[in-house]
């Protein structure tokens, strides 16, 4: 099993990046917003709860997000490893996710983080705003808005993982496969 954490700031790439690992490593890609904007398009009341928090740009409270994830992985369990893509989002959600996985004797690898310069941040959401249909990819302030909640609450996650030494800062500027080979370096290392 390889469990991996895709981290870094929205727009700077995990979506992307972990399409490629997938292809590679045949990895389960969790995405927690894709999850939440699947249950928004079908009206679900966990849907409906995640769009209030969602369209202001805020983070779902975790004890929403914990128990959707951890159905998901409930769900899954004969794969080659996890990429979770935008969880752990909180301290709270690291340790949550931590539990889970030692429940069935199994830990995280590693967190790779990608680094990306707010300015280029803005400019690739908007970009994907275009052809995204998501409310919350057109509207600046909404984005600066996740900006900061990535900052506030998000980016301590980082340490989180470091005290353990599984956090990786890796350069997320850049070509899409120039980006991907220094991923690749760290997860072929495992
Ligand atoms: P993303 O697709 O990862 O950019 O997530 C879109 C939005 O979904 C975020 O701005 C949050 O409002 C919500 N969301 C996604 N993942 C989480 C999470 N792990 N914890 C709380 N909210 C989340």
């Amino acid at each position: 099993m390889i469990n991996l954490i895709l981290f870094g700031p929205p727009g700077s790439g995990k979506g992307t990046q972990a399409a490629k690992l997938v292809e590679k490593y045949n990895l389960l890609h969790i995405s927690t917003g894709d999850l939440f904007r699947y249950e928004m398009g079908n009206n679900t009341p966990l849907g409906l709860e995640a769009k209030s928090y969602i369209e202001k740009g805020q983070l779902v409270p975790d004890s929403v997000t914990i128990g959707m994830l951890k159905n998901k992985v409930d769900a899954n369990p004969d794969v080659a490893g996890y990429i979770f893509d935008g969880f752990p989002r909180t301290i709270n959600q690291a340790e949550a996710l931590d539990n889970l996985l030692a429940e069935k004797d199994l830990a995280v690898d590693k967190l790779l983080s990608l680094k990306v310069e707010d300015e280029e941040i803005v400019k690739r959401i908007l970009h994907r705003g275009k052809t995204s249909g998501r409310a919350d990819d057109n509207d600046a302030e909404i984005i600066q808005n996740r900006i900061n909640v990535y900052k506030q609450e998000t980016s301590p996650v980082f340490d989180y993982y470091n005290k353990s030494g599984k956090s990786m800062l890796i350069e997320g500027m850049g070509d899409i496969d120039e980006i991907f080979g220094r991923l690749d370096a760290e997860v072929s290392a495992i």
